[in-house]
């Protein structure tokens, strides 16, 4: 049986990429959504299993010493990981697999797994990007000019992707996911 395909999409924060994952989520689509597991509180409406694994440091220090995760960041004071062995069960199985992750993850991915297609998902404009990560509306101010910061530097790494999808339209990118995840893995 052929192998799934691993896709990555990552892009700044506040761009949109959990809309996508959730209208993929939603969609049912043929895509396998990672979990990733994560330090971090949940926000209201998140689902333990399904939006994340939350979990404490303690947990989380345990994993990366157990060597669980296929990679992991920190991300504005938390830490993010996608655990490995469901990943390569499904990519085994012939599905393929979309991890939503920041851009440190996605050069761990690069390097680790060559075979892998990073997709960057890009705002239709800087100024875009900035009005929806100040109308977020879920974080202090220090936490979002934190975000705004880590988002400048994400833009600028759009280069070492393998392809760009610019995100003005939810179903388009949808559908270029799932495109690119039923094509055959190069
Ligand atoms: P949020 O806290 O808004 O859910 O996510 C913050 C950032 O962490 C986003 O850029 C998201 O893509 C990233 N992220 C989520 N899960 C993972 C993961 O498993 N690994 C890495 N490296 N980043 C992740």
């Amino acid at each position: 049986m052929t192998r799934g395909r691993l896709l990555v999409l990552s892009g700044p924060s506040g761009v949109g990429k959990s809309t996508v994952v959730k209208r993929l989520r939603e969609a049912n689509s043929p895509l396998w959504l990672s979990v990733s597991t994560t330090t971090r509180e949940p926000r209201e409406g998140e689902i333990h299993g399904l939006h994340y694994e939350f979990v404490d440091p303690e947990a989380f220090t345990a994993m990366v010493e157990a060597g669980r995760f296929l990679e992991w960041a920190d991300f504005a004071g938390a830490q993010y990981g996608t655990p490995a062995q469901p990943v390569l069960d499904q990519l085994e199985t012939g599905k393929s697999v979309l991890l939503e992750i920041d851009l440190v993850g996605a050069r761990q991915v690069r390097a680790n797994y060559p075979e892998a297609l990073l997709v960057f998902l890009a705002p239709p404009s800087w100024e875009e990007l900035e009005r929806r990560l100040v109308h977020r509306g879920t974080e202090s101010l220090a936490a979002r000019q934190e975000r705004l910061r880590v988002a400048r530097a994400e833009l600028a790494a759009q280069a070492e992707f393998d392809q760009t999808l610019i995100n003005s339209s939810v179903d388009e990118v949808v559908d270029a996911l799932v495109s690119l995840g039923a094509a055959l893995p190069g």
